[in-house]
Parts: C-alpha cells; sequence; structure tokens
C-alpha cells in the first residue's frame, strides 16, 4: 500500500467533525510545538523535511519562511492560498472539504514557526461550501482553545479567519491576493519587495498553498528526517495529483514522489488506464500552464529513463521534451481530442483571467484567443500558426506575474508537438467545421491528408 500522509486519515468516518479529528489524534502537532519547541524549532524541522510549495512553483517551504522579517518588530502574518483555480486542478478542495482541521491544526503551527498572531485562509468564491465547512470548523477550534488568547497556555495567541475571493484566477499569486484580501482589485504587485518583508498591509507575509500547510502536522509529530525520507531527492513526501480526462479513474489521489507515471498511469489502484481504451494522445501532467505533451514523452524521458511522478522527473528536458509537475493537474487525453481546440480553450481562459496591467499579458493573450478561434473556426490563415509562436514568445519573462508566463507555455508546448493539427485545422477549413472531427480523423489520417 502507496505511503499515505494527507489522507491517512481520511477513510474515518466522520473525520471532518472536531470530536472524531480530535479522537484520531488531531491537534497533537499543535501541543507538540506550542509546548515542546521554539519557533525556529519548527522551522528548522520544515526545513529539514525538505517539503516544496504544493501551488505549482515548488519552492522550498522552510526556506520561504526563513525569509520572514523578524527584525523588524512588525506583525506578521500567514496566509493559505485556497484560491485554487487552474484548470484541471482540484485537490486543496478534496483536502479542505474533508480534512478542514488537518489545514487549521498545520495553519496554526505555521503561525507559531512565523511568530504571526493573525492569519488568514483566502478561498476562491466558488469555493461557498468548503468555506462554510472551513467557518464551522475554526469555531470549533476557537471553542476547544486551539485559537484565540493564550493557546494551550503557552502565551501564544492567534486568531484565524477564513476570507472568501470573488473567484479570479490571478488572485492565486501571492501578491494579488494580498491586494484582495486588503479589499482592492486583484492586481498583482511588482516584487520586490516580496510578501515575507513586505506583505499584508505592508507587513512580513508567508503565503503557503492549503496541501503545503496540510503537512505541516505530520512534519511536527513524526520529524522532518522522516518526511524526508519518503519520496525521491529533492522531491520529499508525497504529493495529491488530480487526475482527470480520458482515464478510467479520475479522481484525487496521495502518491509518494517517485512513482513512476507508467504505474500512476495504468494501476487500478490510480488512473486504471485509458478509459475505453482508446488510444492515448497527450497528457498535461501539473494544470493548465504547463506544457502538454505527446505520449513518447509521457514514460519516459528523452534519455530514455523512467518518467516519474516528481519535480525533477517531469522538468528533465525542459519545455522541449519535458513538462512540470505543477500542481499536479493531471489531464489526460485519447484520440479524439483536438489540441488546437483544446489551446482555444485554455487561451480563452488566460485572456479573460489576464488583470490588464503588462501589455504583453493584456494584448498577448487577446490576440492568442483570436487567432486561435479562428483556426478552430476553419478561418485561419498559413501565417497564423508562426504568428501564435511569435506572440507567445513575447510574452514569456515579460510580465509581472506568472500568468503571462502560464498563458504562453501551452500555446507554445502545442504548436511545438502537434504542429500538424494545426497545419491540417488551416489546410481543410471544410473538415474541421465538423466540431468532431477528431473522432473521425485520427493522427493517421490528418498525416496522410497532411502529404
Ligand atoms: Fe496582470 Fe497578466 Fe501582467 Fe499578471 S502577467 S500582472 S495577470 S497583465
Amino acid at each position: 500500500m502507496a505511503k499515505k500522509i494527507l489522507f491517512e486519515k481520511i477513510d474515518i468516518p466522520g473525520i471532518q467533525e472536531y470530536e472524531v479529528y480530535r479522537k484520531n489524534g488531531g491537534y497533537a502537532a499543535v501541543e507538540k510545538a506550542l509546548k515542546t519547541m521554539s519557533p525556529n524549532d519548527v522551522i528548522e524541522q520544515v526545513k529539514a523535511s525538505g517539503i516544496r510549495g504544493r501551488g505549482g512553483a515548488g519552492f522550498p517551504m522552510g526556506l520561504k519562511w526563513s525569509f520572514i522579517d523578524k527584525q523588524s518588530g512588525k506583525p506578521r502574518h500567514l496566509v493559505v492560498n485556497a484560491d485554487e483555480s487552474e484548470p484541471g486542478t482540484f485537490k486543496d478542495r478534496h483536502l479542505m472539504h474533508h480534512l478542514p482541521h488537518l489545514l487549521i491544526e498545520g495553519a496554526i503551527v505555521s503561525s507559531y514557526a512565523l511568530e504571526a498572531n493573525l492569519s488568514y485562509i483566502y478561498i476562491r468564491g466558488e469555493y461557498m461550501w468548503i468555506y462554510k465547512i472551513l467557518e464551522k470548523a475554526i469555531k470549533e477550534a476557537y471553542a476547544n482553545g486551539w485559537l484565540g488568547k493564550n493557546i494551550l497556555g503557552t502565551g501564544f495567541d492567534l486568531d484565524l479567519h477564513v476570507h472568501c475571493g470573488a473567484g479570479a484566477y490571478v488572485c492565486g499569486e501571492e501578491t494579488a491576493l494580498i491586494e484582495s484580501l486588503e479589499g482592492k482589485r486583484g492586481n498583482p504587485r511588482i516584487k520586490p519587495p516580496f510578501p515575507a518583508v513586505s506583505g499584508l498591509w505592508g507587513e512580513p507575509t508567508v503565503v503557503n498553498n492549503v496541501e503545503s500547510i496540510s503537512n505541516v502536522a505530520w512534519v511536527i509529530n513524526n520529524g522532518g528526517e522522516e518526511y524526508a525520507k519518503i519520496g525521491i531527492g529533492k522531491s520529499t513526501g508525497t504529493k495529491l495529483i488530480s487526475a482527470s480526462g480520458h482515464i478510467k479513474n479520475p479522481g484525487v489521489y496521495e502518491i509518494e514522489m517517485g512513482l513512476t507515471v507508467d504505474e500512476f498511469f495504468h494501476s487500478d489502484e490510480y488512473c486504471g488506464g485509458m478509459m475505453d481504451d482508446r488510444p492515448l494522445k497527450a497528457i498535461i501532467p501539473g494544470g493548465a500552464s504547463v506544457p502538454i505533451l505527446p505520449p513518447q514523452y509521457i514514460f519516459k524521458t528523452a534519455n530514455g529513463e523512467d518518467r516519474l511522478m516528481s519535480y525533477e522527473s517531469w522538468s528533465d528536458g525542459g519545455f522541449v521534451t519535458g513538462s512540470s509537475l505543477g500542481s499536479g493537474g493531471f489531464i489526460v487525453y485519447n484520440d479524439s481530442a483536438c489540441i488546437v481546440r483544446n489551446t482555444w480553450n485554455f487561451a480563452r481562459f488566460f485572456h479573460h483571467e489576464s488583470c490588464g496591467q503588462c501589455s504583453p499579458c493584456r494584448e498577448g493573450t487577446g490576440w492568442m484567443d483570436n487567432i486561435l478561434r479562428r483556426i478552430e473556426n476553419g478561418q485561419g490563415r498559413e501565417e497564423d500558426i508562426d504568428l501564435l509562436w511569435s506572440i507567445q514568445s513575447q510574452i514569456e519573462g515579460n510580465t509581472i506575474c506568472p500568468l503571462g508566463d502560464a498563458a504562453a507555455w501551452p500555446v507554445a508546448a502545442a504548436i511545438r508537438h502537434f504542429r500538424e493539427e494545426f497545419e491540417y485545422h488551416v489546410r481543410f477549413p471544410e473538415k474541421v467545421k465538423n466540431r468532431d472531427h477528431f473522432a473521425d480523423e485520427p493522427m493517421e489520417k490528418v498525416r496522410h491528408l497532411l502529404g
């Protein structure tokens, strides 16, 4: 049986409720940290665990914590990023829905480590039912002395609030999230200064993803070194993967880092292989913003090694033959999928979500949306494919926040690996007007048509 950290207790009936959670060892990490460890001890344990941020960027969490400014004397804050909006990613939703107290326990220990007395969980507006679950759980934590003044008689005070966003993808970017939390429009800030120095209300702030914070209780209970023994290389611990698309068993899975992609994809414990046993066409391993890959680069790296579910292995080969573990949104496509339509769908999303502050992102996402729409609708021009390539390359690396890159990468990867589909759309417009064209025209036939 695969190692479980986050989902260790998820099958216990009623684990969502405080009493059940507590009876099954819940809040032990708060007792241990507050009564027997200093804030710096907690930071050292998290550093020793090697855990990397689970929101997508994979930055080492302990290192991020060590950057927080404790010298200025200003109040400090932890903000849990629950603004999960990346298309194809739905792991935090599952975690918060079933294990709200695991997140709250982690937030208390993390706030103690950061010496923060006022912390927030920022949740996306579409997760209203989870907002209510968290509100209830926070009330229970207050009622049982885990939040509020002088927690466990240790002198540590903490107020924790859950704040609901209004449904903007860009608010998942930490500085946009902070702006939104301050009551302003969620526009990303230019960095530096980084939130660890000047975050919420200009005060030192750490923003961490839900999954990252939910690991903290296990790290404290078992020790950072034990956590580091799980996983592979610099990808320690486990990872939640939201698997969707044309597979037999879509769902949220906790995997140990280092599992082969082949096992994750084929095993009945996880994806179970292709739905209806149709051929595999492509996989996006880490949510809509990371590069899509064709079958030849999914199970093996370009060097012929097994591709693993880890940060390093997925990025092996860069964005030419590799991709990124990202947020763990594992999306699978069979041979009926139209890559052009899929790319347009993502482009439309990023265009809609661009905050408009930087010209390359504001204008570029709009142009990519328009050009992809006309290609998909059978009105594409020969030069459109190169034009798309040129636009995405002018966005990447030239914007304030990563949304620009997130919009550019899917377009670049789709053209890099599936250029013939774009050419097919441009050269056979009458065929692509049939909305199910790839259900009838497998790639072999497309290649034949293209000569
Ligand atoms: Fe806004 Fe896009 Fe610039 Fe990010 S990259 S700040 S979303 S315009």
